[in-house]
């Protein structure tokens, strides 16, 4: 690409903020300066290529990124915090600037190797091209050159540009995805991303043996991937791929393919002020008809925390006794509904429409009696389990429309006393 192109995308506001333009001429100065070849890499090169606007840095520098990092703080300004066993910095900008993220990894080229498939790298020191060689995909191992004089250099060695022109996403060798599993979840995100496909010979990758390495991730990095996938916009999509190539039995013997029914609402807004999360509605919908030991086993395998369990669970139990609690007063919904999170009350809403949950969310939860303990105690009575149950009944009454205004609350309660 010529350089004068990719000057030009480096220099539009449109895809790269004028603050960050600035971000970037002083790291390139400073590393300049202490005649450092330094890189910017991965998805931001990937993005800028794209014409897609781009908020992630990722600088790489051939040399010691901490010695780098502490000549930008003494100069700039920030603090560093370090990872000397990865030759990594994380440079915290100063506030002044205001830059959201405001986080900036300087990473230390670098070399992996893989003790055993699955396993997390050894890392050793190396050269820029053999940092993009340890990649996932091609589209993702380009880099830009930026210290001095090679402001705009383009680092392509192994095709990525070609492949994004042409929509492909390609593995760098035939072993990747067996080395490192969660790829295969990555290609995905890319492929539906950006409409593109998956080149015939990574696509044949996906096959008996990369998917058994998947039976070897920890939950948490299999639960990661399924999170990022949830936080895109096409998630439904992603999922739907994802079915299409086997991957869930190799993360769990019970995962069911996600109904498609339940698509739209991966994407739908929550109302009523409920806290949701995207990968919570994600994981709430795909297992909502699955079996409460289904739910609990496929949580351990990928170590959701109890709350989340807990949320998925309340969703298949509750989508379960809609029939028997249909036709029921106001007060038994609300006494069977109470203890369940809210978003799980609405996600089992989305699905079956059931005007009661929507009910329930929207008034009968707030709906409270007068009468307090206090005002019990000053009738004389003594504290003790009888309280509870007579400020319940008493809510029953409102809810069930038996009382309507504060007089008939009394005339109620004097009835029970
Ligand atoms: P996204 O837009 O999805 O965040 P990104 O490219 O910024 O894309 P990151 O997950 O931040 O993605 O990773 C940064 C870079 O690190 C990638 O572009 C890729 O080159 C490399 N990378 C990330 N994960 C892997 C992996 N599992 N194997 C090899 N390289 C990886």
């Amino acid at each position: 690409m010529p350089k004068e192109d990719l000057l030009r995308l480096l220099r539009d506001p449109n895809l790269l903020l004028p603050e960050k333009q600035t971000l970037i001429s002083d790291i390139a100065a400073q590393a300049a300066a202490m005649d450092m070849p330094c890189y910017l890499v991965g998805g931001f090169v990937r993005d800028l290529l794209l014409g897609e606007r781009t908020n992630d840095l990722d600088i790489v520098v051939e040399g010691d990124a901490i010695k780098f990092g502490n000549a930008l703080i003494s100069k700039f300004g920030g603090t560093l915090t370090l990872h000397r066993k990865f030759h990594t910095a994380i440079w915290h900008l100063p506030e002044t600037w205001n830059l959201v993220p405001d986080t900036l990894d300087l990473i230390t080229v670098r070399k992996e190797t893989y003790a055993e498939s699955g396993a997390l790298p050894t890392v050793t020191l190396a050269s820029i091209e053999d940092d993009l060689r340890r990649r996932d995909f091609t589209i993702n191992a380009m880099a830009i050159r930026i210290d001095g004089g090679h402001f705009g250099e383009l680092l392509d060695p192994l095709g990525g540009r070609a492949d994004l022109e042409s929509g492909l996403i390609r593995v760098l060798h035939p072993g990747s995805f067996v080395d490192d599993p969660t790829r295969i979840f990555r290609a995905i995100r890319y492929e539906i991303r950006y409409s593109f496909s998956l080149h015939p010979s990574t696509l044949k990758l996906i096959n008996s043996e990369s998917l058994f390495v998947i039976q070897k991730l920890s939950g948490e990095r299999i639960r990661h991937e399924l999170d990022l996938i949830f936080e895109e916009e096409k998630s439904a999509q992603m999922i739907l791929r994802a079915g299409e190539l086997d991957l869930f039995k190799s993360i769990h013997l019970k995962l069911p393919l996600f109904n498609p029914d339940y698509f739209d609402f991966l994407e739908m807004d929550v109302i009523l002020d409920i806290p949701a999360s995207r990968t919570v509605i994600g994981y709430m919908l795909w297992l909502m008809d699955s079996s409460e030991d289904e739910i609990l086993s496929i949580g351990r395998r990928l170590e959701f925390t109890s709350d989340l369990t807990y949320s998925a669970w309340a969703v298949s139990q509750l989508k379960k006794s809609l029939p028997f609690l249909k036709d029921s007063k106001p007060s038994v919904w609300t006494f069977a509904l109470e203890r369940l999170p809210l978003l799980s009350i609405y996600m089992v809403y989305l699905v079956t429409r059931e005007n009661a949950l929507l009910d329930f969310l929207s008034v009968w939860r707030h709906v409270k009696a007068h009468t307090t303990g206090d005002d019990l105690k000053a009738r004389g009575l003594e504290p003790g389990p009888r309280f509870g149950e007579i400020l319940t009944q008493l809510r029953a009454a409102w809810l069930d429309g038996d009382v309507k205004d504060k007089e008939q609350e009394i005339e109620y309660l004097n009835a029970l006393l």
